[in-house]
């Protein structure tokens, strides 16, 4: 297809000639017999963005689930009043995510069961690592003799017959590309081959249209109660042996001092990951870069939980979270992603985030972090592999693209989905704002 009066974000405005790949960018190209054409009028066109980090089976669930956890829901009334009026979904279960315990408590089957007794009900917990249900949906799963109905991820053998279930990819597509992402990372840890072959097939039949990459095998979860370095050096030796880089969840201080020792004890995969990096102490910067390892982050974070950080993150800790600035200025590779459903899936808030840092009451946390919306949209701009390479708009270049109502200059000062025009895949157009 030919794309006429494309603003690039040097300001240039060309054409731009795109199938698989880029092809041909210059100014007054002709459309050959039978090629579609779309009128950019000047709009921003850019490589289509990429998410680094979701969970799509989560998020294609969390569409018809409701969300039980702050800001949206913060007292124990409130959730006792969405679960006892909520209408349970197709498949007769009620399901329900984003709990957080500053709602109501640690919630056991006991308390679930005093609010809706005769309907399966699960409750996610924010964290996507625990799941909380009644005692008739662990009836339904087998598990009836459960002594409180919390399951945690970590403990296999259940996880599948709570995850099996029809899940709307198609929807969860169409908001996805209407974003302008022209790809995705599915970052779930406990992914098996049958879900990412399930994925590649409704991505190659259309139902599915962002190109799905994957970090399995190489990818894994810490907890602070078993961080044990000799068997994570162990691990990513092995991963690196059978030249497979690594991914690793770090959602605290602990976790990431035992990582960054674990990465030079084994020695450095070019392609390595650090998953997070939710608290990143002033030593650890220059490490991080040393090791060459790409840092994949959510400031969007900031934007949804940053209250909750201010008040319970001691105040001489609010500089280690969720940096952004500090690791670009220290040569570490950053890219940005949502972690969707866990995170608002919509990366312009989370570039909007990276530009402001801005919490749900107005507060700013961590203002030296704050980055450029030159530099916070580059982020989203990755390659799927290499995180931290932005693409470009370039002949060669791959044939996914963003075109956006707006001049760059606009652009880059609302930072808003709002403006995705069209979303091209491969020299297709597969979404089109009417
Ligand atoms: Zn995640």
């Amino acid at each position: 297809m030919l794309i006429k009066r494309a603003a690039l974000l040097d300001g240039t405005i060309t054409d731009i000639r795109v199938d698989t790949r880029i092809e041909e960018i210059g100014a007054d190209l002709v459309a050959e017999p039978g090629e579609g054409v779309l009128y950019a009028g000047g709009g921003a066109v850019l490589p289509g963005l990429h998410d680094h980090h979701v969970h799509l089976r989560s998020a294609a669930s969390a569409l018809d689930s409701f969300f039980v956890g702050p800001p949206g829901v913060t007292t124990k009334a409130q959730l006792t009043q969405l679960l006892s009026n909520a209408t349970p979904g197709p498949d007769g279960w009620i399901r329900a995510v984003g709990y957080h315990e500053s709602v109501a408590g640690d919630l056991d089957r006991t308390a679930i069961d005093a609010l809706v007794r005769r309907v399966p009900v699960r409750i996610q917990h924010r964290s996507g690592a625990l799941w909380i249900l009644n005692s008739e949906a662990l009836g339904r799963v087998g598990l009836a003799e459960h002594p409180d109905g919390r399951l945690h991820s970590a403990d296999r053998g259940w996880s599948d017959a709570l995850q099996q279930r029809e899940t709307d990819l198609a929807e969860l597509s169409r908001r996805i590309i209407a974003y302008g992402v022209t790809g995705v990372t599915d970052a779930t840890p406990d992914l098996d081959a049958d879900a990412m072959v399930s994925l590649v097939v409704a991505h190659r039949r259309g139902e599915f249209r962002p190109r799905p990459s994957f970090l399995s095998p190489g990818k894994k979860i810490l907890h602070d109660d078993r961080l044990d370095l000799d068997s994570l050096t162990t691990w990513i030796a092995e991963q690196h042996g059978a030249d497979r880089p690594v991914a690793v969840h770090c959602v605290t201080a602990a976790q990431l001092v035992v990582t960054i020792a674990a990465l030079r004890a084994a020695g450095p995969h070019p392609l390595d990951r650090i998953e997070h990096a939710a608290v990143v102490p002033d030593d650890n910067l220059a490490d991080l870069a040393e090791l060459g390892v790409t840092v994949v982050t959510q400031p969007n974070f900031v934007a949804e939980r940053g209250d909750q950080y201010v008040a319970e993150v001691p105040a001489a800790e609010h500089r280690e979270l969720w940096r952004v600035a500090s690791l670009l200025n220290a040569k570490v590779p950053v890219a940005l992603s949502t972690d969707m459903p866990f995170g608002n899936g919509d990366p312009w808030t989370a570039m909007r985030a990276a530009v402001y840092r801005t919490t749900p009451s107005g507060a700013v946390l961590n203002a030296d972090e704050c980055v450029s919306a030159r530099t916070a949209l580059t982020m989203f701009l990755g390659r799927p592999e290499r995180p931290g390479v932005a693409r470009t708009v370039e002949t060669g270049q791959p044939g996914d693209l963003c075109v956006l109502s707006e001049p760059p200059a606009t652009a880059l000062a609302e930072l808003d989905a709002g403006m995705v025009a069209a979303t091209v895949i491969g020299g297709e157009l597969v979404y089109f704002a009417m």
